[in-house]
């Protein structure tokens, strides 16, 4: 069976980029190694995506947003930082661009169903689920991937968009910079008493990071990051008592708090690959960039992402050149890295200056809010790099 261009991972990102080459006159394989139907009705996952404003609008480009119910998106107003038991809090509004959100919320299945919808009957597009990878072999002019149910498939183009956990990544031979933190998020919605007002908050703690993120009605995304060890003790802990710890954990900012539906935890490792590209080859999404989810950008990145790819393959298409080329590739891995790096090595110092707990570390982060509250661009940095067009 031969292709234009095989898809190796049907999450998120997967599917957006599936989604972006429609009508390129490209014929497409998508290969997902979990069954069709959780495709089609993934299951709920704890993660709220936050989503910056240029990610809404390439969802709303892809006809995926229009398949969100209105119950399914929380607008998100404000987001305040908070660090140790200091009452300063460093704000970010919208108010001075004139909008009323900094972005929006979406339950991770959400979106994964709904970019679902987007491609089940896309012409050209054939879904391969229920079925992994066993090997690829791969040259100047072709990729050849053999499937685990014994089928060969060929293209012009593989792209991996299998997680951060890539095993494409590896059977391409590009390495990988992994590094496992030692520490795990656990996700879990919680109702409680007192009103968010659409603000999320990112609390600093001493051993801990709390966010709350705020969805609709008088319930929110509890996300807490504690060492490996102490999660297993909470993950242990019956509903009202882990309801009263979270209480607890959280100050009472949202008063008395209750969890709703089931708890997730997961272990935290963040991934850089060393290359974005491989000989006929790219990699998406996780896959690329495995950002910790603190500043919640790995999903918002990776449309980006496969919106480059998306749009240098349909020039080429456009002009009958390779949509693999050498020089194309390369343009994407560039771009990419651009828009990649910064953030991601930002978001990791950030981590390490927020999870030391010496007496420097926590007077070096008081002074960085402090400082970042006094100047303005800071705040408008982040608030405009959150509402992206
Ligand atoms: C707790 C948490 C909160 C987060 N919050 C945010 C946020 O607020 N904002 C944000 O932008 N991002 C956030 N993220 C990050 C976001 O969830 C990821 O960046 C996003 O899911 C990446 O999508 P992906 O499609 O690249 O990979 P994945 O979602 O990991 O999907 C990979 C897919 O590939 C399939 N697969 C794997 N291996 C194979 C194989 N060998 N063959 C076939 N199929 C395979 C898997 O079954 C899966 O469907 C958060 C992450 C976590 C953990």
């Amino acid at each position: 069976m031969s292709f234009d261009v095989i898809v190796v991972g049907g999450g998120p990102v997967g599917l957006a980029f599936a989604r972006s080459l429609a009508g390129k006159g490209l014929r497409l394989a998508l290969v997902e190694r979990q069954p069709l139907t959780a495709l089609a009705e993934p299951a709920s996952d704890g993660r709220e995506i936050a989503l910056t404003r240029r990610s809404k609008r390439i969802l709303d480009e892809l006809g995926a947003w229009r398949h969100l119910e209105p119950a399914d998106i929380a607008p998100l107003r404000a987001a305040r930082v908070l660090n140790g038991d200091s009452s300063f809090a460093l704000a970010f509004d919208p108010a001075a661009t004139g909008d009323d959100r900094l972005g929006h919320l979406v339950s991770n299945h959400r979106i994964r169903a709904a970019l679902f919808r987007t491609v089940e009957d896309q012409p050209g597009l054939d879904l391969m689920t229920g079925v992994g990878v066993a090997s690829i072999r791969h040259d100047s002019s072709s990729v050849a991937v053999r499937l685990t149910d014994g089928r060969e498939i060929e293209a012009r183009l593989l792209v991996a968009a299998d997680s951060r956990f890539s095993r494409i990544r590896d059977q391409l031979g590009i390495p990988a910079a992994m590094n496992p933190l030692g520490r795990s998020m656990m996700v879990a919605r919680m109702a409680h008493d007192k009103d968010h007002r659409g603000i999320a908050t990112e609390w600093f703690g001493h051993g801990q990071t709390i966010a709350m993120l705020p969805l609709n009605g008088r319930l929110s995304s509890a996300v807490l990051t504690l060492s490996a060890a102490e999660m297993s003790r909470i993950a242990t802990l019956d509903t009202p008592v882990l309801g009263e710890e979270i209480t607890r954990r959280f100050g009472r900012l949202l008063g008395s708090m209750r969890l709703v539906g089931g708890l997730h935890i997961y272990p935290l490792t963040t991934s850089y690959a060393r290359h974005f590209v491989a000989r006929r080859a790219a990699l998406i999404g996780d896959a690329a960039v495995g950002m910790h989810p603190v500043t919640a950008h790995g999903f918002n990145l990776g449309l980006v992402g496969q919106e480059t790819l998306a749009r240098l393959i349909a020039s080429a298409q456009a002009k009958r050149s390779d949509i693999a080329s050498p020089n194309l590739l390369r343009d994407y891995e560039r771009a990419h890295r651009l828009a990649t790096r910064p953030l991601y090595t930002a978001t990791n110092l950030l981590v390490r200056l927020y999870t030391e707990e010496g007496r420097a570390a926590r007077l070096l982060r008081h002074a960085t809010l402090r400082v970042g509250a006094r100047l303005p661009l800071v705040r408008r940095t982040v608030t405009s790099l959150l509402m992206q067009n």
